[in-house]
């Protein structure tokens, strides 16, 4: 899965005006504190905009509200890690252990107002809040991994706030300064104070900027897929100190879902690549995929796989198993396969240009053809028209609880296996659909869309989305027993139901 290559998150925010004096703030720097200069390639090469950073003397702000104290700047120029460029390796420090982020303690101490403690106690609840990420911040009184305290004067006057990225996987960054007399004393609205802790947390458990693109930085790290570069709503964008908090954006929340999952019950099976991947099905407890040219039969518990025959399936364009065997429309020709020895049969003579699908129910094959539905029998090849429906661009046919399933025209339906009389199920639109199957363990249908896994309702088309965008690329899915399995970006992956 993608989160797992990820490196750098992009998100969040703020702060900040835009308009920084590239000045020495500290008149008390200490004679040993390196000059500015000598860290612009580090932060060059982290993908900050080295116009955007100021010299707090033993500490480097970088876009506002981004602190890097110069003794970790020097370290890692000395890492041959960070050397090798690497991106991959370059940030991963930025994330956070699964353990380190579900359970993290904020507290302030007595120089924190009690304005700004209640803004906090709610900014901490806003992440924990957050549906589908595993993130979780608890309020606590004396003690904690991140500490909120005044900045003592350190801060300039257009600075609200500032934080810093995990300097470990295992260690959120551990302080937040609040700028007391920001803007020179200004009133600040309840709102905006929320806002700003929000954001200096999300630093906090390495989120960068959203708007990094904006703030002038290169992509030296990888960017989450499918989260847009500009996203207005997103509290993790750069330069909005002024900014009330009106809830995470959407994006925030698919990102936080990306690279802290709350739901994560998926794990690769084997090395193996599968590109070029046809529809899969199963079969007595183990996968059948057409890779290529070829028929395989893969062991879902460790993806090991066995070639079935020597049969040539290139194009093959729908399969499915009927009473201990495999079904393919390959080249417009019905075949069944044993699926031991491979050996193969062509089923009746007619010819299946166009099937957009093909599932089994009842005993007999179903198949969506030059956008009819046909009932076809298994050993005569012998089939009936059912209904006058037209089904064009059927995708994800499968058949549960006794009725046909698919997605046509962004719609899914369920239909009467014997008279081709068909309901729509919900109102969703299932616009961009990569996979669908159903898995009898609970009854439920499965869908990939636009890289989203859904469990959807056989019965109502109600869905829930299963953890965060992590199937792009997917071509092929099937279910075996409690699990179903997804050929995604060309590995083999066990996918959990609930
Ligand atoms: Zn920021």
């Amino acid at each position: 899965m993608r989160v797992l290559f990820y490196v750098a998150i992009l998100t969040l925010a703020f702060s900040c005006s835009k308009e920084k004096e590239f000045k020495d703030l500290k008149g008390a720097n200490t004679m040993t504190d390196k000059s500015l200069d000598q860290y612009i390639p580090v932060l060059k090469k982290l993908g900050f905009n080295t116009k955007l950073v100021e010299d707090y003397g033993t500490s480097i702000l970088v876009e506002g509200d981004i602190s890097f104290s110069k003794h970790y700047l020097d370290s890692l120029s000395k890492s041959p890690v960070f050397n090798s460029q690497n991106k991959q390796a370059l940030w991963s420090s930025a994330y956070l252990t699964w353990a380190a982020v579900s359970n993290i303690n904020v507290y302030s101490n007595s120089s924190i107002p009690s304005d700004w403690d209640l803004a906090l106690q709610d900014a901490v609840a806003h992440w924990t809040n957050l549906t589908g990420a595993v993130i979780t911040m608890n309020k606590t009184s004396s003690s904690g991994n991140i500490l909120v305290t005044s900045d003592f004067g350190l801060l300039a006057n257009n600075v609200i706030a500032s934080a810093g990225f995990p300097p470990n996987p295992s260690t959120p960054y551990a302080q937040i300064n609040i700028n007391l007399d920001f803007n020179s004393g200004a009133y600040i609205p309840h709102a905006q104070k929320v806002y700003n802790l929000v954001h200096e947390l999300g630093h906090c458990i390495g989120y960068r900027h959203t708007n990094y693109a904006a703030l002038g930085e290169s992509s030296g790290w990888e960017i989450l897929h499918g989260i847009p570069t500009t996203d207005a709503g997103s509290v993790m964008n750069g330069s909005t100190a002024n900014n009330q908090w009106v809830g995470f954006s959407y994006f925030d929340g698919l990102s936080a879902e990306l690279v802290y999952p709350q739901w994560a019950d998926f794990t690769q099976k084997g090395p193996a690549v599968w590109p070029n991947t046809y529809p899969m099905t199963s079969l007595n407890g183990f996968a059948y995929a057409v890779q290529y040219t070829k028929l395989y039969r893969i062991n879902p518990s460790d993806g090991t796989y066995s070639q079935v025959g020597a049969g040539n399936w290139t194009g093959t364009e729908a399969i499915c198993t009927l009473n201990g065997y495999l079904y393919l429309v390959e080249n417009s020709r019905l075949y069944r396969v044993d699926a031991n020895t491979g050996s193969y049969v062509q089923i009746g003579g007619a010819v299946w240009p166009g099937t957009e699908g093909m599932c089994t129910l009842n005993g007999y094959l179903y198949i969506v053809e030059n956008s009819r539905l046909y009932r076809v029998d298994s050993n005569t090849g012998i089939y009936v028209q059912l209904g006058g429906a037209v089904w064009p661009g059927t995708k994800g046919m499968c058949a549960l609880n006794g009725s046909i399933h698919l997605v046509q025209n962004n719609r899914l339906y369920k239909i009467d296996p014997n008279t081709g009389s068909y309901v729509q199920l919900g109102g969703a639109v299932w616009a961009g659909i990569s996979g669908m199957c159903a898995n009898v363990t609970n009854n439920m249908l499965f869908i990939v869309q636009n890289d989203l896994y859904y469990k959807v309702s056989p019965t109502t088309g109600a869905y829930t989305r299963l953890g965060g965008i992590a199937w792009a690329g997917t071509n092929s899915m099937t279910s075996i027993a409690g699990y179903n399995y997804i050929i995604e970006n060309s590995r083999f992956y066990r996918v959990g139901i609930n």
